[in-house]
């Protein structure tokens, strides 16, 4: 029950171990976070190289092993642990964050690293092998996704290792991979929720093309309203005579995408058509 309940999967492969921690290139000065040390396998490899280590394990009997391991060794004081939830806790300055964490918090994990401020340096993180595929994929592949677009908007992703079940104790269920995400420093001066909002409706069928999923149940009465919010704030009249769907499509027309398909769109091209709307002002959050 405990292992399902926090995902307790114990890396006891010290290969794999000490080629995570050699993926960050830490250096002597840097203060890392990682998140969910269990019995402090990386923890002990990151203490070796880097100034500080913060961090995060939510099961305290796992803390209390990890305080044992280290307990009067020099490395001791170079070691804060905060027993608790990364997604609710409180994070400290960090320049690297390291984690292999259960997989139920991959999303969480990926997007707060990515809205943290100051921006972390770089990230080495373990995840299932298919959320792994779908950080590092390039539009017109298969595993091209609004995960893809939404991790993608903000950061540079790799794959820089697979990591077979059989290093773990006791094995999960599903293969693994470890990505390096580097975000982009300074981000694009896009809101998160802007552009999230509109890959949640252009990948609602990624494979269809975007006209049709415009008219995908509640998008346009949802667009509208946002719209006409924005026209009242902005004291734009709006027109008699002209439907909300024709100013959609023609604002699709207008970009050249009209039957483009986000399964092939890249970043960029969704950027050019948020930036189309906001022209108009349609917002999408
Ligand atoms: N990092 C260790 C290793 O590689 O051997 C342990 C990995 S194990 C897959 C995941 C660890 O994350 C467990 O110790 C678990 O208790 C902890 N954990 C689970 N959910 C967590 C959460 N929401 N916040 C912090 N730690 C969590």
């Amino acid at each position: 029950f405990k292992t399902e309940r926090f995902g307790q999967h114990i890396l006891n492969n010290p290969l794999v171990a000490q080629g995570i921690v050699d993926k960050a290139n830490l250096k002597p000065t840097d203060n890392v976070l990682e998140v969910g040390p269990g019995t402090g396998n990386l923890t002990v490899r990151i203490l070796d190289k880097a100034k500080h280590v913060t961090a995060v394990e939510m099961d305290p009997r796992m803390a209390a092993e990890l305080t044992k391991r280290v307990q009067g060794k020099p490395e001791q004081r170079k070691l804060d642990i905060i027993i608790g939830d990364f997604v609710k806790a409180e994070l400290p300055y960090f320049d690297v964050c390291i984690s292999n964490t259960p997989y139920q918090i991959s999303s969480p994990l990926v997007f707060r690293l990515l809205s943290h401020r100051p921006l972390p340096r770089v990230c080495i993180l373990m995840f299932q092998r298919e959320f792994a595929l779908r950080l590092v994929a390039r539009p017109g592949t298969e595993f091209w996704s609004r995960l893809s677009a939404n991790v993608q908007l903000y950061a540079k992703v790799d794959h820089v290792m697979k990591v077979a079940k059989s290093c773990f104790r006791p094995p999960p269920m599903v293969e693994s991979s470890v990505v390096r995400i580097v975000p982009l420093d300074p981000p694009p001066p896009v809101r998160f929720e802007e552009f999230d909002g509109l890959t949640r409706i252009i990948f609602g069928r990624p494979n269809k093309v975007l006209h049709a999923n415009f008219q995908a149940r509640g998008v346009l009465e949802m667009l509208e309203a946002n719209w006409k919010t924005w026209c009242s704030q902005n004291d734009k009249i709006i027109e008699d005579g002209v439907s909300f769907k024709a100013k959609v499509d023609q604002i699709l027309r207008d970009t050249g995408m009209f039957d483009s398909r986000a399964a092939k769109m890249d970043k960029d091209d969704i950027l050019k058509l948020l930036a189309a709307f906001h022209d108009e002002g349609i917002h999408f959050a």
